[in-house]
């Protein structure tokens, strides 16, 4: 026997709310976007026992668990090579307005010169035939910085040599 399911309207009711939050960043990751907001530098954080280079930095060192101070950070220069791209064609919630971003979009993955880690960043092309791993990439940043991964808006394709 089945019985017949009743269907029931359901009691909504909408509204929007702020939702500020803090969080503890670190004193690596101050370091970071202060040297990114007041002298344009990438800073990356050195392991002081197996010389990995963190980019971004980090407290701890993945591979043998030591721990950095600022004191470990280390400047890179703003030039990496492209490891790996895509271009994203679809619409996307931007995380930094909570407004969906304009597409497509360039985003990559490289290492910037003297790390030893993959960061991933925006890229400022979006035609898939113009990259080629091992491209060399330059950072961008912004005039007025304000000490946060948008004072470094994306990353643009250079040649050298
Ligand atoms: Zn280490």
């Amino acid at each position: 026997m089945s019985k017949k399911r009743e269907e029931k309207k359901v009691f909504e009711i909408k509204w929007k709310t702020d939702l500020p939050y803090n969080w503890a960043m670190g004193k690596l990751s101050v370091k970071f976007f202060e040297e990114l907001k007041e002298n344009k530098k990438i800073m990356g954080s050195k392991c002081p026992k197996c010389g990995k280079v963190h980019m971004p930095p980090r407290g701890v060192c993945a591979d043998c668990l030591v721990q950095m101070t600022v004191d470990d950070m280390v400047e890179l220069p703003p030039r990496g090579t492209l490891e790996g791209f895509t271009v994203v064609n679809y619409p996307f919630v931007d995380p930094n307005t909570g407004g969906m971003r304009p597409f497509p979009y360039g985003y990559a993955i490289f290492k910037l010169d003297g790390a030893d880690t993959y960061m991933m960043h925006f890229i400022n092309e979006t035609d898939p035939s113009k990259f080629k791993i091992g491209q060399r990439v330059e950072a961008v940043f912004k005039e007025k910085r304000e000490g946060n991964l948008g004072d470094i808006p994306y990353f643009r394709i250079i040649e050298e040599g």
